[in-house]
């Protein structure tokens, strides 16, 4: 974590990043009951479970009363390295698979229709899935045509303001900008305070990605531009690939059944964010789908991943004064009949169908809605 407290953080010399731990940034991973867990089963133990069928019989004589949002962002192989970290990609076969056991083993419904239902106090049927993805990266229109195919929907939340060739999207474009500076090393100022980050190597590319989104995160959104501004000028302004959807791209997962959701214009941590910067990402991005694509947009999607300090009341609130029914985070658990509506908790998918499937027929064992947003720091 990027300290701003300490001797040596952002100092003259060179920043002083503690190791991230991209695990938990990126994947959502849970507490301690969840890693003991984890850990307490063997890889080849869940797959014998996933062959034999330990899990249908488990699911069948103790459904799920809660639902699953399970929280896709990339279904990509290599290529998606250049645009997002590999801690968040699942492979095209992985995702087929998924979806293929998804489709036979549970009741996956769209998340309007979870949210519908959880805000008139009606029943999910046992064992409830619903599938979302966040940012809105290219690579989803096939995933949605594999959805599609299998006779499942998901919920697609886009940020919007980097759509059909808009603001290159901030995480990705740090992964051009930095792959393009042939310096050993990039002397920046986040904030009026010095910052050097350190390049030349692979892993010292691979670390100026963490501590930069780091740092970004930590900033409100003019730090962000400001630090993105230096690096274009650091990198001679190279060109960022597109990796984010288009409009006909998202048309025609429309066309395909898919739900459109929104997850800002631009990506930021929005309690970071100045409060009318905050809340013009949150109504303006819902804005711009809606303008877009002809249809209401009605649900939302917290930006930034793993810990829940990227969403707060205040912010809940000002999503909700924005008019939408719903919101979905970060926070790693089922959510069912004692979730806030503005607060659904989802499950962060796992490459393995099998750790998928642990996922939902072991660890929702301790994985239990939680009632309020409140507790969130
Ligand atoms: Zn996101």
């Amino acid at each position: 974590m990027y300290r701003d407290d300490g001797e040596g953080a952002l100092s003259g010399r060179a920043v002083v990043v503690q190791p991230i731990d991209l695990d938990v940034m990126v994947s959502g991973k849970g507490g301690p009951p969840i890693r003991g867990l984890r850990a307490g089963i063997a890889p080849a133990a869940k797959s014998m479970l996933l062959r034999l069928g330990g899990y249908a019989a488990f699911r069948h004589l103790v459904p799920s009363r809660g639902v699953a949002i399970l929280r896709y962002h990339a279904v990509c192989g290599a290529e998606g390295a250049a645009y997002c970290d590999p801690g968040i990609c699942i492979s095209p076969d992985s995702f087929e698979a998924h979806v293929r056991y998804l489709a036979a083993n549970y009741a996956v419904l769209p998340l309007p229709e979870v949210v519908a239902r959880l805000r008139a106090s009606r029943p999910l049927p046992p064992n409830a899935v619903a599938i979302t993805f966040d940012d809105g990266y290219v690579d989803n229109l096939a995933a949605a045509r594999t959805l599609s195919r299998h006779g499942l929907t998901a919920t697609f939340f886009i940020t919007a303001g980097c759509v059909g060739g808009g603001e290159p999207f901030w995480l990705a474009e740090l992964r051009t900008l930095l792959s393009a500076i042939r310096e050993p090393a990039v002397h920046l100022s986040a904030d009026g305070a010095p910052l050097t980050i350190e390049l030349g190597t692979l892993e010292k590319s691979r670390k100026a990605v963490r501590a930069l989104t780091t740092v970004i995160k930590a900033h409100p959104i003019a730090v962000r531009e400001s630090l993105r501004d230096q690096l274009r000028q650091a990198a001679r302004n190279p060109t960022t690939p597109r990796c984010i959807l288009n409009w006909d791209e998202l048309a025609e997962m429309q066309r395909l059944g898919m739900t459109i959701g929104a997850h800002t214009l631009t990506h930021p941590n929005l309690p970071k964010a100045l409060v009318a910067d905050a809340y013009r990402e949150i109504k303006e991005s819902r804005q711009c789908l809606e303008h877009e694509l002809g249809v209401p947009v009605t649900l939302f999607a917290y930006p930034n991943g793993g810990a829940e300090r990227y969403m707060t009341p205040a912010i809940a609130g000002m999503v909700r004064d924005a008019g939408y029914e719903g919101a979905a985070t970060s926070r790693n658990a089922f959510a069912g009949s004692g979730s806030d509506l503005f607060a659904l908790e989802r499950i962060q998918v796992r490459e393995r169908l099998e750790d998928l499937i642990f996922a939902l027929e072991v660890e929702r064992l301790v994985l239990k809605p939680t009632p309020r947003p409140g507790e969130l720091d």
